[in-house]
């Protein structure tokens, strides 16, 4: 069965993306899109002061809920968002996250002790190997500091950005804190969102890297969600052929949307 869900696209209210949500709509819908998440940024203190990634979450939902009534008919949008996790913002997201009924609360790590691995900064003056490592780490702190989202976003975000992107990388050179933040997600009932901007960065994969989809399932994962993470109409539901097919040759037979932050299984 073809996957026609969508969970991780940004519109207008993201600061990097300036595509406004009719627009985002009406494409997937074009595209055959049966259940579409938004899931625009909200990265408190992001460290570059010439892009914000903070929006007003009131006025989110004053223009989307409208427009799920307007849509109904053609598709089934759910209001989510991506916040950037830092081990110090909890508070701040606990309040965010019971302030609103959001469908969907996607956990992602963008900053890494006040470093964004999107600039070469955070790899400058070390091996690539230890950059990894470090972003890995800082997933775990974040996940012991707060944990009420519903699915970790692009768990190996880290590798879109080395030097070497994942010509050196692999899951077995950092399975000890892989499998401690996989076995951390299940306990916590957290799912694992396969990320289909690995294809979009040249990866051959999507993020996080086949490896630890599978193994997420060994460790007894089953709640997966697929995102394109669209900042541009074209790559909505970018590559979810491949990713579905790599999550059967990994065991899965389902994959999840969310509405109310309640998982609802679809069949692959
Ligand atoms: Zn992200
Ligand atoms: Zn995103």
């Amino acid at each position: 069965m073809k996957v026609l869900s969508d969970y991780h696209v940004h519109t207008s209210f993201s600061g990097d993306c300036k595509i406004v949500a009719e627009v985002m709509i009406e494409e997937a819908i074009q595209k055959g899109i049966r259940h579409l998440c938004l899931t625009d940024h909200m990265d408190y203190d992001y460290i570059d002061s010439a892009v914000c990634f903070e929006f007003d979450t009131a006025e989110y939902f004053r223009r989307l809920l409208p427009m799920k009534e307007k849509y109904a008919d053609q598709i089934d949008l759910a209001i989510g968002i991506e916040l950037g996790l830092q081990p110090y913002l909890s508070k701040k997201h606990h309040n965010l996250v019971f302030s609103h009924s959001f469908d969907f609360i996607l956990g992602s790590v963008h900053l890494v002790h006040c470093k964004d691995p999107y600039y070469p900064a955070y790899f400058q003056g070390r091996e690539e190997e230890d950059a990894y490592q470090e972003y890995f780490q800082c997933v775990l702190q974040n996940l012991e500091a707060y944990s009420n989202f519903d699915v970790f976003g692009h768990l190996d975000y880290v590798v879109r950005y080395g030097p070497n992107q994942n010509t050196y990388y692999s899951y077995q050179k950092y399975q000890e804190i892989i499998d401690e933040i996989l076995r951390s997600l299940i306990k916590k009932d957290i799912g694992l969102e396969v990320n289909t901007g690995g294809y979009k960065y040249g990866l051959g994969v999507p993020n996080p890297c086949p490896e630890i989809i599978c193994r997420y399932r060994e460790l007894g994962g089953k709640i997966i969600t697929l995102g394109s993470d669209a900042h541009d109409p074209a790559f909505l539901s970018y590559e979810f052929e491949r990713a579905a097919t790599l999550l059967k040759s990994c065991g899965f037979s389902s994959y999840y949307i969310f509405h109310n932050r309640k998982p609802e299984e679809i069949g692959l």
